[in-house]
């Protein structure tokens, strides 16, 4: 993959074909960023459904179908269909998600989290060199990044620069430094101090997370365990992260 944050975003491993959808699939989800923002600035709100957008905020809905959508918009799950126009773009407000993920969510990563996804890319290799699915993202803020998967994992592409990415996750762990729904917050920031070389900060991050664990309340918090190895793995404390697998495995 290649310029992901550029204006000229192409994978490296697409055909001509692929990267030309992906070309007009992006000039698609500038529309539906600048029609959602004129929606907001309206209305004070974002709408229920993409579909809402059209004709006043966005004239053509044939913006509403990415090209490499095989299906054209037909939505093949009953879940998350929008009731008025084929859309093959995934909408991270309607009502039922949002409330339910979305609005704490959004508290969390701020602006840098998406608003409105395409899936329909296909897969690409991952650094260890498994296949994964590859998201368009458009952000609140509105701003277009490409991430493989769980777009949580990238950081960097979401705030636009390694600095604005740890800012960003500084800020979003001092809102939720104890909520094991969070945990994954730590793992991402620690990777970020030791590509920045930063590595007091990964040393008291660390700190503060020992200071919050809670590993002996139910099983559940086993995953404190678990994050604490990650942790150590990421600053290349291997034979702590051992014994602590080891004991993990002891009390198990
Ligand atoms: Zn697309």
């Amino acid at each position: 993959m290649k310029n992901k944050m550029t204006e000229q975003i192409e994978i490296s491993s697409f055909s001509n074909e692929d990267n030309e959808k992906l070309k007009l699939c992006i000039e698609n989800l500038k529309r539906l960023g600048n029609a959602l923002q004129g929606y907001e600035r309206d209305k004070n709100t974002f709408p229920e459904w993409l579909s809402e957008l059209h004709p006043t905020y966005l004239e053509d809905n044939n913006h509403l179908i990415c090209p490499a959508d095989k299906d054209q918009g037909i939505q093949l799950l009953p879940y998350d269909v929008d009731p008025n126009l084929p859309v093959s773009y995934s909408y991270d407000c309607d009502p039922e998600y949002y409330e339910r993920w979305m609005k704490k969510e959004r508290h969390i990563y701020s602006d840098a989290n998406p608003i409105v996804r395409c899936t329909h890319h296909g897969n690409i290799e991952s650094d260890c060199s498994l296949l994964t699915n590859l998201h368009i993202n458009l952000s609140f803020s509105n701003s277009i990044y490409i991430s493989e998967g769980d777009w949580r994992k990238f950081p960097v592409e979401m705030y636009g620069g390694i600095e604005a990415a740890i800012a960003g996750y500084e800020r979003a762990l001092r809102l939720v430094p104890e909520d094991p729904n969070f945990f994954n917050l730590y793992s991402e920031l620690i990777r970020l101090y030791v590509r920045a070389n930063r590595n007091e900060d990964a040393e008291k991050l660390i700190k503060s997370f020992k200071s919050v664990m809670k590993p002996n309340e139910n099983i559940m918090r086993f995953r404190d365990y678990w994050t604490l190895v990650d942790l150590l793995k990421v600053i290349g404390r291997y034979e702590k992260a051992l014994s602590l697998l080891k004991r993990l495995q002891r009390i198990s």
